[in-house]
């Protein structure tokens, strides 16, 4: 099929054409003439199979045409947040549509400032759009259209309430799109309370699995290091990730390579201010860095497309994030590697190594019923401007049973000027 087929505009075919894009992949056939047409929608797809130009170019005709006015896209991390904008702002460009960023790790004055200015198009992370609209800088009810990215991937790190929060803010008759790579019970949830009258669009992988080749090594606890200084001679010069679960096991790890004479090794976890990381993907892309330690944070939405190898020296917690992992390498149909070490006799320490970053990480936040959700992982985005992992003494912890009063930014858009 061809994009012409679609029938976009003559503006949008003239940025698909500057993109590079020469057929639309199977989730753009499927989603874009439906999005076109206003019907709410619920696509299971992974990253890797063309989603964010699928919702971005239908989203960004039905600007054009006046049938949206604003766009709300919901992502859970930083950098899928800098990519998804990154893409929108391309694909807008010939109708000189302006698409802004919210996110955590910026100074929040600054994004006030910037949201000050016109815009059609506002990519955000949940906790970051609630401070927002708590500061009266956003009004859910300019946005009649809501794209919520990665839905379960937001769940998982904790942002149900403020997902939830959000769309009981947004006018009830907007367009809503719902993107995930796994429908489950959360899913099942907001599309229940959320999402009236949805088409379900599933959509295979882009990549044959066959391109992607596995192996599990496994190596006693204290043979790791030397085993993967070994496995990343084995592969010279092949762009890798090297996947931990902390952020100072990352620490120690990028050490550890580096005392062993590894070249050009970088390392990304949570914790890192934002324009550092972003500087990190930025030479992990240009091939300045050759293997980038990192925690989980790095396991979705990276666009990197050179990936050769993967590494999962501390093994993913659940079988999903092991998809994930292995989703940065073999993309677009791309081979790729992935070895993932199994140590039999880690010390229980080492096993609970969840549990144990989330007491490091817990310090006092801002009472606030925003922040009692489930736990949020090391390394992923939190609420506020810090962008830490979990805050506040009742993460993870007890769930209120009272029923509180909304948030006035939350009260029904009649209210709001
Ligand atoms: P996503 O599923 O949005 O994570 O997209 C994965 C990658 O596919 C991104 O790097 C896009 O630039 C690229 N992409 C999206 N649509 C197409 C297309 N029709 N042809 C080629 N590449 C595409």
């Amino acid at each position: 099929m061809k994009f012409e087929e679609l029938r976009l505009s003559a503006k949008t075919l003239k940025s698909i054409k500057d993109l590079g894009y020469e057929e639309p992949t199977e989730v753009q056939v499927k989603a874009i003439p439906r999005i076109m047409e206003g019907k709410n929608l619920i696509v299971r797809s992974q990253t890797g199979t063309g989603k964010t130009a699928a919702f971005g170019i239908g989203l960004i005709e039905r600007i054009a045409s006046k049938a949206t006015s604003k766009a709300l896209v919901l992502v859970p991390t930083r950098e899928l947040a800098l990519q998804v904008c990154a893409e929108l702002r391309t694909l807008g460009l010939p109708h000189g549509l302006n698409v802004r960023a919210a996110y955590g790790g910026q100074k929040l004055m600054f994004q006030m400032r910037d949201l000050e200015k016109s815009y059609h198009i506002l990519v955000a992370t949940p906790g970051r759009l609630v401070d927002l609209c708590e500061r009266r800088a956003v009004y859910l009810s300019k946005f009649n259209a809501v794209v919520l990215d990665e839905a379960d991937h937001m769940l998982d790190i904790g942002f149900r309430k403020e997902v939830f929060g959000i769309l009981d803010g947004l006018p009830p008759d907007r367009l809503t799109l719902l993107f995930s790579a796994t429908i489950d019970e959360g899913i099942r949830q907001i599309a229940s309370r959320h999402i009236p009258g949805p088409e379900l669009i599933e959509v295979g992988e882009m990549r044959p699995v066959s391109a992607i080749k596995e192996e599990r090594v496994d190596v006693p606890h204290l043979q790791k290091v030397p085993k993967l200084l070994e496995t990343l001679r084995l592969h010279p010069g092949t762009k890798s990730l090297v996947f931990a679960r902390t952020k100072r096991g990352v620490m120690r790890l990028k050490r550890k390579l580096e005392e062993a004479n590894i070249p050009q090794v970088g390392m990304l976890h949570g914790d890192m201010e934002q324009p550092k990381r972003t500087r990190m993907i930025e030479r992990f892309r240009k091939n300045e860095i050759k293997v980038l330690v990192a925690t989980n944070v790095a396991s979705r939405g990276l666009h990197v497309e050179d990936v050769g190898l993967i590494i999962n020296y501390d093994e993913a917690e659940n079988r999903e994030t092991h998809l994930h992992r292995s989703g940065r390498t073999g993309r677009m149909g791309a081979s790729g590697k992935v070895v993932t070490f199994i140590s039999r006799d880690a010390p229980p320490l080492q096993r609970n190594v969840r549990q144990q970053s989330r007491s490091n990480y817990g310090n006092p936040g801002r009472d606030n019923s925003w922040h009692k959700g489930p736990g949020r992982g090391p390394g992923q985005e939190g609420r506020g401007g810090s962008g830490h992992g979990p805050r506040g003494p009742g993460r993870g912890g007890r769930r209120h049973s009272k029923r509180r009063r909304k948030p006035v930014w939350q009260r029904g858009h009649r209210r709001q000027r």
